[in-house]
């Protein structure tokens, strides 16, 4: 009997719109993920205060929990102080990727459902079954489930500093560079492609890519979060970060190996690289459209942009495929010297225009 169908690992709930979070606890309540209201809140003790303040009158059976870092012990602290402090129907991450993190692993480890709130867009990670964090080691990534719900309000999302919804566009419009990689893969190596995984990320990158709309549009952010929400999406569908990591996240690797003290965000590095590996596969007009596109939100195509010279650039390219062995991209496929590094960059600078 052939397999007719297959189950997509997603949240129950995806609330993005202005004003979601007015709403929480009556979407938790009506999605019977939490009819009590016992909800245990992860926040920064920082940035997280004003809107605690403003939530708290909603949710009196809620219980808040102070996280300070981004560390793996961070975490297991988190998880420990929820165990000691009684029993909840949910855990709820609320704020920006480590935060998010925090709560992923921890409602990992205490065994409840996470409900993932989104303070900023900064990458794809917010609705993804992987929790990364900071550890002796430097930084790992731990399996865990998808979040229940994912719940993003467009009017946080505007007081976030812009450089945050940039970081999101540049990671969501490296899927298409990451696709294209999975696509060679595939040809090249008899990879398996899982062409809905492909089609998920694909879409979101190219719709961010072609939308008219900027950083400050309420229709643009809906389009950006929804992307970056089927991105997480993808990644459980495949079971690993194929769809949205190629070359791109190579490069980006690399400049936060290399230059740990320099390095630019996420989605700036990733958006830098996507459109130079799209240049090498020879998509020279696509790869001239993207950088167009990520220079008209703010974002950089230059490394010099984020404060990094040419040569240092052909250092990070030629260490790239390093940061992740056994991942075939463009960059593997090509296997440049560092004349040639620097020749293609040299004609991609050009082709981009300054
Ligand atoms: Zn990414």
């Amino acid at each position: 009997m052939p397999v007719l169908t297959r189950l997509i690992p997603s949240p129950v709930v995806v609330d993005i719109r202005p004003g979601a979070l007015n709403d929480l606890a009556g979407v938790l309540a009506d999605q019977r993920i939490s009819s009590s209201g016992k909800l245990a809140i992860a926040i920064s003790g920082g940035s997280g205060a004003v809107l605690r303040e403003r939530l708290a009158p909603a949710l009196p059976s809620a219980e808040w929990f102070e996280v300070d870092g981004g560390t793996l012990d961070d975490a297991i602290k988190l998880a420990d102080a929820m165990k000691k402090k009684g029993r909840y129907d949910a855990v709820v991450g609320l704020g920006g990727g480590k935060i998010i993190d925090c709560a992923k692993f921890a409602a990992a480890r205490v065994g409840l459902p996470l409900v993932a709130v989104a303070t900023n867009l900064s990458h794809d990670g917010l609705c993804s079954p992987v929790a990364t964090l900071d550890n002796d080691a430097g930084r790992g990534s731990y399996g865990v489930p998808n979040p229940i719900a994912v719940v993003i309000d467009l009017d946080i999302i505007r007081e976030a500093p812009v450089r945050f919804v940039r970081s999101g566009i540049g990671d969501a419009l490296s899927n298409i560079s990451a696709v294209r990689d999975w696509e060679l893969a595939a040809r090249e190596r008899g990879e398996d492609i899982d062409g809905l995984a492909a089609a998920m990320a694909r879409q979101a990158g190219e719709a961010v890519l072609r939308h008219p709309g900027g950083v400050g549009d309420d229709a643009f952010l809906q389009v950006l979060a929804e992307g970056l929400v089927l991105t997480g999406i993808a990644m459980s569908v495949s079971g690993d970060s194929r769809p949205a990591s190629g070359a791109c996240h190579e490069i980006n690797h690399a400049f936060d190996l290399l230059f740990p003290k320099r390095a630019a965000s996420h989605g700036e590095q990733c958006g830098l690289g996507a459109a130079f590996a799209m240049h090498l596969r020879g998509a020279r007009e696509e790869s001239a459209y993207m950088a167009q596109v990520l220079r008209r939100h703010g974002l950089p195509v230059l490394p010099e942009e984020i404060g990094f010279t040419v040569d240092e650039f052909v250092q990070v390219v030629e260490y790239a495929p390093q940061t992740r062995p056994g991942r075939y991209t463009i960059l593997e496929h090509l296997d440049l010297s560092t004349d040639q590094i620097r020749d293609a960059y040299a004609d991609y600078a050009k082709t981009i225009g300054s």
